[in-house]
């Protein structure tokens, strides 16, 4: 860790601020393109602190773990190293949709975090907060970034910032009829950067979320409870991981009761979101539950999944009751829940108010549009989510290394990634209540797989100078053992009758069907084929059921790749930065306002902004010829 002073006398090429979920991803991805970097946080020992549930991954955020450990990030392997109970959700469903999970010992996260930080070459962490921007006057209209002072006044100076300060900027908790400001329990806020935010002129909103109380474990009758044991054997999230090597809990699960909601009822008016005292915007897929027993009043029971906070931990993380009632109603509440009548509360939940930057303020890089070298990541974009956090902190400590280097930014689109949903979604919409990532929000889900997260990823990341020399052999490996397996599938073929006299039930139509092709029958499998041809039998398991995918999706993948094509080339149409709305004959005002208001970087983008309408498009399409007829001749 380096001091005041040493790192005073640096200019860095990236200073990344926040030491959460998108602050680590960031700071370990600009180190690892090479960028010299230095992580500024609050407290040295909170980084990589799981501020809320114990647990990564899930239906689409699982997606976006695979992802970015795809790029190197470092969100997987850290899971894998803490995980504790791993289950692939969606199981029965087709492989598109099914989200790697895994709960975590939130002390063994940290610490495998903190490890890989500290391992990390061209990378120091300094303990300070960061109070204010240092700017300079860059030659264009928008201000540039020069550094960051610290709490403690002293200047750091860097080309590139990314803020990562999560539900920090102005944070105000609630707990009952009680308020005061933090960025988390028992964390000061940031005030500070808040106010020079405010100062930009960035259009900053607020937003809210929440989280339950923890209990004790001696306190909980399990014998009354369903246990939920994890998958067998746990499957990792990371290519990187080989084996899990944790021992593996079980989570339970209870319900809330028809007396649980009467009491929560009674006193809903001591709730600050409806005592009126809180006004912004929670999470809407992870609503408290005073806001499921008022929004679902026809319901009388919602599940409670109670998770082990860690192997050696005595808290239990109760997944489904976040609340700010006060504490004495969270007692009442919990004593009538089955399993938790002598449950004892060890800390009790609570909400959190902070303001968020409108994400519309940003370009498609995460560079900020007001100031030059300003990149912004993490839940101060208006998400929410560890896994969010993290995809969004990979993508802006790579870019903002690469402007270091000089180098063009790696944008990934809506084809390419849930990431890349993720990002165009925020600059194009912005957000009006946290954001959280689903599989609905992707047009290409069938393409979009975590199974092939590094079939899509991994070779860009290499190209762009972000994946490490051992993730980049590994993945060639793996590369070479699937091309070879698929080619060993189209080298292998049956006629009919052939495929009959080995008990294959295929049409008699005289086709002869490659390995592969037979593979896509329901009923044959990979077994059935490796009876007919032995060597298929040495074909690794991982590489099996990439073919078993491969062989479910064939049909409609060909017609995801026309789709693809054809959102591909409206991508490709680039929109000047410069571009003069208000000059553009026939566009109606409305029109004129949004696209000034957006500024999109293509034709594609402009599309997805809200109300901007196909004869819009053609205008602005037109425009785009006229000038280039101007310019050549
Ligand atoms: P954080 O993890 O918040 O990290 C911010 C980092 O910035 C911290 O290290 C902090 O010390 C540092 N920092 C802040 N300001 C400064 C400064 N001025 N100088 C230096 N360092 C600074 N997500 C869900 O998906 N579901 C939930 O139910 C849920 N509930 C939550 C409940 C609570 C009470 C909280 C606090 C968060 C909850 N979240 C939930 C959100 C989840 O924790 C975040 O989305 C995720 O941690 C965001 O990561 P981040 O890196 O953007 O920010």
């Amino acid at each position: 860790m380096g001091t005041a002073s040493d790192i005073a006398d640096i200019t860095w090429d990236v200073i990344v601020i926040g030491g959460g979920h998108a602050g680590c991803e960031a700071a370990a991805a600009a180190a690892r393109t090479g960028a010299a970097t230095l992580l500024l946080t609050h407290r040295a020992d909170t980084i990589g602190e799981m501020s809320c549930n114990p647990a990564i991954g899930g239906v689409g955020k699982g997606h976006l773990v695979r992802e970015i450990d795809a790029l190197d990030g470092l969100m997987g392997r850290v899971a894998d190293a803490a995980g504790i109970q791993f289950r692939l959700l969606n199981r029965s469903k087709g492989p598109a949709v099914r989200g790697p999970r895994a709960q975590s010992d939130r002390a063994l996260y940290k610490a495998a975090m903190q490890r890989a930080l500290a391992e990390q070459a061209n990378l120091a962490i300094h303990e300070a907060g960061a109070e204010d921007l240092i700017l300079e006057d860059r030659g264009g209209a928008a201000p540039g970034v020069a550094g960051v002072v610290t709490d403690r006044g002293v200047r750091l100076r860097a080309g590139r910032v990314i803020l990562t300060t999560g539900t920090f900027l102005r944070g105000l908790i609630h707990l009952g009829e009680k308020n005061w400001p933090a960025g988390r329990a028992g964390e000061a806020p940031a005030v500070g950067l808040a106010a020079t935010l405010d100062r930009l002129g960035f259009r900053l909103g607020r937003l809210k979320t929440g989280t339950p109380p923890r209990l004790d474990r001696h306190s909980i009758d399990y014998a009354a409870l369903e246990a939920q044991p994890g998958d067998e054997p746990p499957v990792p999230f990371s290519w990187m991981t080989a084996r899990i090597a944790t021992p593996q809990l079980p989570c339970h699960i209870t319900e809330t009761t028809p007396e649980a909601h009467a009491i929560i009822r009674a006193n809903l008016a001591r709730s600050p979101m409806y005592s009126g005292r809180i006004e912004s915007t929670g999470p809407r897929y992870c609503p408290s539950i005073e806001d499921k027993v008022v929004r679902f009043a026809d319901r009388d029971r919602h599940q409670i999944f109670l998770e082990p906070e860690g192997l050696e931990s005595d808290l239990v993380y109760p997944n489904g009751i976040s609340t700010s009632l006060p504490e004495d109603v969270q007692r009442a509440m919990i004593a009538v829940l089955p399993g938790l009548a002598k449950a004892r509360i060890v800390r009790p939940g609570y909400a959190i108010e902070y303001d968020f930057v409108d994400p519309r303020e940003l370009h498609p890089s995460l560079e900020a549009r007001r100031v030059v070298g300003l990149y912004l990541a993490g839940q101060i974009n208006g998400t929410t989510g560890y896994e969010e956090a993290a995809g969004q902190g990979l993508l802006a400590g790579l870019n903002a290394a690469r402007d270091a280097a000089g180098q063009a930014p790696v944008i990934l689109g809506r084809a390419d990634a849930y990431i890349g949903v993720m990002i165009d979604d925020l600059v194009t919409r912005g957000a009006i209540e946290p954001y959280r990532m689903f599989t609905s929000r992707a047009e290409y889900r069938l393409t979009l797989r975590a199974d092939n997260a590094d079939q899509r990823l991994t070779e860009i990341g290499i190209g762009a100078g972000v994946v490490g020399a051992e993730r980049a052999a590994m993945f060639r490996a793996r590369m070479a053992e699937l091309d070879n397996a698929r080619a060993m599938m189209a080298e292998r073929s049956l006629t009919p009758p052939e495929a009959q006299r080995h008990g294959l039930s295929v049409n008699a139509d005289g086709q002869r069907r490659s390995a592969m092709d037979l593979l896509r029958y329901p009923s044959i499998a990979f077994a059935d084929l490796a009876r007919i041809w032995p060597e298929l039998a040495e074909v690794a398991p991982g590489i099996v059921e990439q073919l078993e995918i491969d062989a479910v999706y064939a049909g409609y993948l060909d017609r995801q790749q026309a789709d693809i094509r054809a959102f591909r080339k409206d991508e490709a149409v680039a929109l000047p930065a410069d571009l003069d709305y208000g000059a553009i004959a026939g566009l109606s005002n409305e029109m004129k306002e949004k696209l000034s208001a957006a500024r999109p970087s293509t034709i594609g983008q402009a599309g997805r902004i809200p109300g901007v309408t196909p004869a819009a498009l053609s205008l602005v399409l037109a425009q785009l010829r006229k000038g280039a007829r101007a310019a050549a001749g």
